[in-house]
Protein backbone atom coordinates (compact mmCIF):
# COMPACT_ATOMS: atom_id res chain seq x y z
CA UNK A 1 0.00 0.00 0.00
CA UNK A 2 1.19 3.21 -0.70
CA UNK A 3 1.85 5.94 1.82
CA UNK A 4 -1.42 7.89 1.62
CA UNK A 5 -1.52 10.68 4.28
CA UNK A 6 -4.78 11.75 4.14
CA UNK A 7 -3.88 15.22 2.98
CA UNK A 8 -0.44 16.53 4.11
CA UNK A 9 0.42 15.25 7.54
CA UNK A 10 3.78 14.22 8.37
CA UNK A 11 3.75 10.55 9.05
CA UNK A 12 5.69 10.11 12.20
CA UNK A 13 9.55 7.87 11.95
CA UNK A 14 7.64 4.30 13.45
CA UNK A 15 4.93 5.01 10.62
CA UNK A 16 6.76 5.10 8.11
CA UNK A 17 8.63 1.89 9.12
CA UNK A 18 5.53 -0.06 9.96
CA UNK A 19 4.24 0.47 5.83
CA UNK A 20 7.56 -0.51 4.78
CA UNK A 21 7.51 -3.28 7.30
CA UNK A 22 3.88 -4.13 6.15
CA UNK A 23 4.91 -3.62 2.24
CA UNK A 24 7.64 -6.13 2.37
CA UNK A 25 5.70 -8.57 3.86
CA UNK A 26 2.52 -7.59 1.65
CA UNK A 27 5.28 -7.38 -1.85
CA UNK A 28 6.46 -10.71 -0.76
CA UNK A 29 2.82 -12.81 -0.80
CA UNK A 30 2.80 -11.36 -3.71
CA UNK A 31 6.02 -11.48 -5.73
CA UNK A 32 5.67 -15.58 -4.35
CA UNK A 33 2.43 -15.45 -5.87
CA UNK A 34 3.85 -13.62 -9.21
CA UNK A 35 6.75 -16.15 -10.07
CA UNK A 36 4.08 -19.00 -10.19
CA UNK A 37 1.41 -17.22 -12.17
CA UNK A 38 3.84 -15.66 -14.95
CA UNK A 39 3.56 -11.95 -14.02
CA UNK A 40 7.70 -11.53 -13.91
CA UNK A 41 9.31 -10.94 -17.60
CA UNK A 42 12.71 -10.27 -18.86
CA UNK A 43 14.05 -7.67 -20.82
CA UNK A 44 17.74 -7.12 -22.75
CA UNK A 45 19.90 -4.51 -22.81
CA UNK A 46 22.67 -4.47 -25.48
CA UNK A 47 25.81 -5.19 -24.85
CA UNK A 48 27.90 -3.44 -28.07
CA UNK A 49 31.25 -3.44 -29.58
CA UNK A 50 32.50 0.25 -29.39
CA UNK A 51 34.41 0.21 -32.29
CA UNK A 52 31.53 -1.40 -35.07
CA UNK A 53 28.82 -0.96 -32.64
CA UNK A 54 27.68 -4.75 -33.14
CA UNK A 55 25.57 -6.45 -30.67
CA UNK A 56 27.72 -8.57 -29.10
CA UNK A 57 25.87 -9.87 -25.89
CA UNK A 58 23.00 -8.56 -23.75
CA UNK A 59 22.15 -8.18 -20.15
CA UNK A 60 18.88 -10.11 -18.56
CA UNK A 61 17.18 -7.48 -16.18
CA UNK A 62 13.88 -9.03 -14.99
CA UNK A 63 10.62 -6.95 -14.40
CA UNK A 64 7.17 -7.61 -12.87
CA UNK A 65 4.08 -6.77 -14.66
CA UNK A 66 2.07 -5.94 -11.06
CA UNK A 67 -1.82 -6.65 -11.75
CA UNK A 68 -2.26 -3.07 -9.77
CA UNK A 69 0.78 -1.33 -9.87
CA UNK A 70 2.07 -2.13 -12.92
CA UNK A 71 5.68 -2.43 -14.50
CA UNK A 72 7.71 -3.07 -10.83
CA UNK A 73 11.65 -1.94 -11.27
CA UNK A 74 13.69 -4.64 -9.97
CA UNK A 75 15.55 -2.15 -7.20
CA UNK A 76 11.69 -2.59 -5.45
CA UNK A 77 11.56 -6.15 -5.64
CA UNK A 78 14.66 -7.69 -5.73
CA UNK A 79 15.62 -6.45 -2.04
CA UNK A 80 12.34 -8.10 -0.55
CA UNK A 81 12.73 -11.14 -2.71
CA UNK A 82 16.48 -11.37 -1.59
CA UNK A 83 14.91 -10.60 2.20
CA UNK A 84 12.25 -13.72 2.23
CA UNK A 85 14.36 -16.21 0.34
CA UNK A 86 12.36 -15.89 -3.01
CA UNK A 87 15.45 -14.58 -4.83
CA UNK A 88 16.37 -18.46 -5.09
CA UNK A 89 13.23 -19.38 -7.13
CA UNK A 90 13.09 -16.13 -9.11
CA UNK A 91 16.39 -16.59 -9.56
CA UNK A 92 16.13 -19.98 -11.21
CA UNK A 93 13.14 -18.61 -13.34
CA UNK A 94 15.55 -15.74 -14.80
CA UNK A 95 17.94 -18.30 -15.79
CA UNK A 96 15.83 -21.11 -17.71
CA UNK A 97 14.09 -17.84 -19.37
CA UNK A 98 17.03 -16.28 -20.51
CA UNK A 99 18.81 -19.08 -21.57
CA UNK A 100 15.88 -20.24 -23.02
CA UNK A 101 15.48 -16.87 -25.17
CA UNK A 102 18.89 -17.00 -25.81
CA UNK A 103 19.16 -20.63 -27.57
CA UNK A 104 15.98 -19.53 -29.30
CA UNK A 105 17.59 -16.67 -31.22
CA UNK A 106 20.93 -18.64 -31.63
CA UNK A 107 18.44 -21.13 -33.17
CA UNK A 108 16.98 -18.82 -35.55
CA UNK A 109 19.49 -15.99 -35.89
CA UNK A 110 22.97 -18.27 -35.79
CA UNK A 111 25.69 -16.04 -35.36
CA UNK A 112 23.70 -12.66 -35.65
CA UNK A 113 22.36 -13.68 -32.23
CA UNK A 114 23.88 -12.47 -29.40
CA UNK A 115 27.21 -14.45 -28.64
CA UNK A 116 26.86 -13.57 -24.54
CA UNK A 117 24.30 -13.60 -22.17
CA UNK A 118 24.63 -11.80 -18.66
CA UNK A 119 22.75 -12.72 -15.78
CA UNK A 120 22.27 -11.04 -12.29
CA UNK A 121 22.95 -13.27 -9.28
CA UNK A 122 22.49 -12.23 -5.78
CA UNK A 123 24.49 -13.29 -2.61
CA UNK A 124 21.70 -15.57 -1.54
CA UNK A 125 21.58 -17.39 -5.00
CA UNK A 126 24.43 -18.11 -4.79
CA UNK A 127 25.14 -19.66 -1.39
CA UNK A 128 22.47 -21.79 -1.63
CA UNK A 129 23.89 -25.32 -2.23
CA UNK A 130 22.03 -26.84 -4.67
CA UNK A 131 23.39 -23.38 -7.11
CA UNK A 132 26.02 -24.75 -8.88
CA UNK A 133 23.88 -27.95 -10.04
CA UNK A 134 20.77 -26.78 -11.25
CA UNK A 135 22.56 -23.93 -13.24
CA UNK A 136 24.24 -27.37 -15.17
CA UNK A 137 20.80 -28.84 -15.30
CA UNK A 138 19.40 -25.35 -16.69
CA UNK A 139 22.25 -25.04 -18.81
CA UNK A 140 21.65 -29.08 -20.17
CA UNK A 141 18.19 -28.13 -20.31
CA UNK A 142 18.13 -25.34 -22.81
CA UNK A 143 20.80 -26.05 -24.87
CA UNK A 144 23.25 -23.31 -24.01
CA UNK A 145 27.24 -24.09 -23.65
CA UNK A 146 28.45 -22.81 -20.73
CA UNK A 147 30.79 -20.48 -22.13
CA UNK A 148 28.07 -18.19 -23.17
CA UNK A 149 27.00 -17.43 -20.02
CA UNK A 150 28.51 -14.55 -17.43
CA UNK A 151 27.19 -14.67 -14.45
CA UNK A 152 27.11 -11.00 -12.66
CA UNK A 153 27.91 -10.63 -9.17
CA UNK A 154 28.78 -7.31 -6.99
CA UNK A 155 31.62 -6.79 -4.87
CA UNK A 156 29.72 -6.59 -2.17
CA UNK A 157 28.01 -10.62 -3.04
CA UNK A 158 31.80 -11.62 -3.10
CA UNK A 159 32.86 -9.97 0.48
CA UNK A 160 29.49 -11.77 1.64
CA UNK A 161 30.41 -14.89 0.12
CA UNK A 162 33.82 -15.46 2.36
CA UNK A 163 35.14 -19.10 2.30
CA UNK A 164 32.26 -20.36 -0.42
CA UNK A 165 34.81 -18.48 -3.45
CA UNK A 166 35.13 -22.11 -4.07
CA UNK A 167 31.63 -21.90 -5.40
CA UNK A 168 32.98 -19.53 -8.39
CA UNK A 169 35.88 -21.88 -8.84
CA UNK A 170 33.09 -24.80 -9.86
CA UNK A 171 31.15 -22.59 -11.89
CA UNK A 172 34.51 -21.27 -14.13
CA UNK A 173 35.15 -25.22 -14.22
CA UNK A 174 32.15 -25.53 -15.90
CA UNK A 175 32.61 -23.09 -18.31
CA UNK A 176 30.90 -20.21 -16.79
CA UNK A 177 31.97 -16.72 -17.15
CA UNK A 178 31.89 -14.10 -13.71
CA UNK A 179 31.43 -10.23 -14.05
CA UNK A 180 32.01 -8.02 -11.05
CA UNK A 181 29.46 -5.79 -11.63
CA UNK A 182 29.24 -2.10 -10.55
CA UNK A 183 33.00 -2.14 -10.78
CA UNK A 184 34.39 0.97 -8.63
CA UNK A 185 31.25 1.17 -5.78
CA UNK A 186 32.04 -1.76 -3.41
CA UNK A 187 34.35 -2.26 -1.09
CA UNK A 188 38.07 -3.66 -0.91
CA UNK A 189 38.37 -3.73 -4.47
CA UNK A 190 42.21 -4.44 -4.92
CA UNK A 191 42.48 -7.67 -2.78
CA UNK A 192 39.11 -8.91 -4.00
CA UNK A 193 40.35 -9.05 -7.94
CA UNK A 194 43.35 -10.14 -6.48
CA UNK A 195 41.51 -13.23 -4.73
CA UNK A 196 38.29 -13.68 -6.96
CA UNK A 197 37.97 -16.02 -9.62
CA UNK A 198 36.95 -13.29 -12.22
CA UNK A 199 36.48 -13.25 -16.06
CA UNK A 200 35.07 -9.49 -16.58
CA UNK A 201 34.71 -6.26 -14.70
CA UNK A 202 31.66 -4.14 -15.48
CA UNK A 203 33.06 -0.23 -14.85
CA UNK A 204 29.83 1.04 -13.06
CA UNK A 205 28.10 3.94 -14.68
CA UNK A 206 28.97 6.66 -12.15
CA UNK A 207 32.75 6.41 -13.56
CA UNK A 208 31.87 6.37 -17.28
CA UNK A 209 29.24 9.60 -16.53
CA UNK A 210 32.41 11.36 -14.37
CA UNK A 211 31.64 13.04 -11.25
CA UNK A 212 34.22 16.05 -12.29
CA UNK A 213 34.30 17.20 -15.65
CA UNK A 214 38.33 17.79 -14.95
CA UNK A 215 39.29 14.71 -14.01
CA UNK A 216 36.38 12.17 -15.59
CA UNK A 217 38.78 10.33 -17.42
CA UNK A 218 40.96 9.49 -14.46
CA UNK A 219 39.09 6.44 -13.01
CA UNK A 220 38.12 4.57 -16.43
CA UNK A 221 41.60 4.80 -17.46
CA UNK A 222 43.08 3.13 -14.32
CA UNK A 223 40.24 0.46 -14.61
CA UNK A 224 41.47 0.03 -18.02
CA UNK A 225 45.03 -0.83 -16.99
CA UNK A 226 43.88 -2.45 -14.31
CA UNK A 227 41.64 -4.78 -16.79
CA UNK A 228 44.57 -5.34 -19.44
CA UNK A 229 47.38 -6.32 -16.57
CA UNK A 230 44.75 -8.82 -15.06
CA UNK A 231 43.62 -10.42 -18.38
CA UNK A 232 40.21 -9.36 -17.70
CA UNK A 233 37.25 -8.78 -20.15
CA UNK A 234 36.02 -5.09 -19.57
CA UNK A 235 32.58 -3.54 -20.16
CA UNK A 236 31.53 0.03 -19.25
CA UNK A 237 28.17 0.16 -17.86
CA UNK A 238 25.39 3.53 -18.38
CA UNK A 239 27.09 4.96 -21.34
CA UNK A 240 24.32 7.43 -22.15
CA UNK A 241 26.58 10.41 -24.99
CA UNK A 242 28.21 10.09 -28.13
CA UNK A 243 30.56 11.94 -26.03
CA UNK A 244 31.26 9.05 -23.61
CA UNK A 245 31.50 6.34 -26.19
CA UNK A 246 33.87 8.22 -28.05
CA UNK A 247 36.22 8.53 -24.67
CA UNK A 248 35.95 5.40 -23.86
CA UNK A 249 36.57 4.20 -27.35
CA UNK A 250 39.61 6.24 -27.16
CA UNK A 251 40.95 4.97 -24.04
CA UNK A 252 41.18 1.67 -25.67
CA UNK A 253 37.49 0.67 -24.03
CA UNK A 254 36.18 -2.49 -26.11
CA UNK A 255 32.80 -2.96 -24.85
CA UNK A 256 29.78 -0.28 -23.69
CA UNK A 257 26.27 -0.88 -22.63
CA UNK A 258 24.08 1.91 -21.86
CA UNK A 259 20.86 4.24 -23.23
CA UNK A 260 22.92 5.66 -25.83
CA UNK A 261 23.44 2.44 -27.42
CA UNK A 262 20.07 0.98 -26.32
CA UNK A 263 17.64 0.80 -23.42
CA UNK A 264 16.58 -2.72 -21.99
CA UNK A 265 14.37 -4.07 -24.32
CA UNK A 266 12.08 -7.05 -25.05
CA UNK A 267 12.69 -9.98 -26.33
CA UNK A 268 10.80 -9.31 -29.80
CA UNK A 269 13.18 -6.24 -30.26
CA UNK A 270 16.23 -7.38 -29.82
CA UNK A 271 15.35 -9.99 -32.72
CA UNK A 272 14.67 -6.83 -34.36
CA UNK A 273 18.65 -5.17 -33.92
CA UNK A 274 20.13 -8.19 -35.22
CA UNK A 275 18.70 -8.00 -38.10
CA UNK A 276 19.57 -4.37 -38.79
CA UNK A 277 23.30 -4.38 -37.38
CA UNK A 278 25.36 -2.66 -36.42
CA UNK A 279 23.09 -1.23 -33.53
CA UNK A 280 21.55 1.62 -34.75
CA UNK A 281 22.44 5.02 -32.88
CA UNK A 282 22.39 8.35 -32.58
CA UNK A 283 24.72 10.06 -34.47
CA UNK A 284 27.95 11.34 -32.33
CA UNK A 285 27.21 14.48 -30.33
P1 LIG B 1 22.69 -3.76 -12.94
O1 LIG B 1 22.92 -5.23 -13.03
O2 LIG B 1 23.88 -2.91 -12.71
O3 LIG B 1 21.95 -3.38 -14.30
C1 LIG B 1 22.11 -2.16 -14.97
C2 LIG B 1 21.01 -1.19 -14.60
O4 LIG B 1 21.33 0.08 -15.14
C3 LIG B 1 19.65 -1.56 -15.18
O5 LIG B 1 18.63 -1.09 -14.30
C4 LIG B 1 19.63 -0.75 -16.47
O6 LIG B 1 18.35 -0.47 -16.97
C5 LIG B 1 20.33 0.51 -16.01
N1 LIG B 1 20.97 1.22 -17.13
C6 LIG B 1 21.45 0.71 -18.28
N2 LIG B 1 22.01 1.66 -19.06
C7 LIG B 1 21.86 2.82 -18.38
C8 LIG B 1 22.23 4.19 -18.68
O7 LIG B 1 22.80 4.52 -19.74
N3 LIG B 1 21.92 5.13 -17.74
C9 LIG B 1 21.29 4.79 -16.56
N4 LIG B 1 21.02 5.78 -15.71
N5 LIG B 1 20.93 3.51 -16.25
C10 LIG B 1 21.22 2.55 -17.15
P2 LIG B 1 17.42 -2.03 -13.85
O8 LIG B 1 16.96 -2.90 -14.97
O9 LIG B 1 16.42 -1.17 -13.17
O10 LIG B 1 18.10 -2.99 -12.78
C11 LIG B 1 18.63 -2.49 -11.59
C12 LIG B 1 19.39 -3.56 -10.83
O11 LIG B 1 18.52 -4.60 -10.39
C13 LIG B 1 20.45 -4.26 -11.67
O12 LIG B 1 21.60 -3.43 -11.78
C14 LIG B 1 20.67 -5.50 -10.84
O13 LIG B 1 21.53 -5.23 -9.75
C15 LIG B 1 19.27 -5.78 -10.31
N6 LIG B 1 18.63 -6.83 -11.14
C16 LIG B 1 17.98 -6.71 -12.31
N7 LIG B 1 17.57 -7.93 -12.77
C17 LIG B 1 18.00 -8.84 -11.85
C18 LIG B 1 17.88 -10.28 -11.74
O14 LIG B 1 17.35 -10.98 -12.61
N8 LIG B 1 18.44 -10.85 -10.63
C19 LIG B 1 19.06 -10.12 -9.65
N9 LIG B 1 19.57 -10.78 -8.59
N10 LIG B 1 19.19 -8.77 -9.73
C20 LIG B 1 18.66 -8.14 -10.82
MG1 LIG C 1 24.24 -6.33 -13.92
MG1 LIG D 1 25.77 -2.99 -13.23
MG1 LIG E 1 24.10 -1.19 -11.27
Amino acid sequence: AAKHDGGGNVQSYSDVMAVSIADTAALGAQLQHAITDGQLFLQYQPIVALDTGRLRGVEALVRWAHPERGIVPPVEFIPVAERTGLIVPLGDWVLVEACRQLAAWRHEHGDAAPRMLNVNVSARQMRDGGFVDRVAAILNETGVPPHRLTLEITESTAVALGETVTRLDDLRRMGIRIALDDFGTGQSTLTLLHELPVDQLKLDRSFTQGTDTSRRDTMPAAVIALADAVGLDLVAEGVETGDQAARLAELGYQHAQGYHFARPLPAAAIRDLMVQQPVPVPAAT
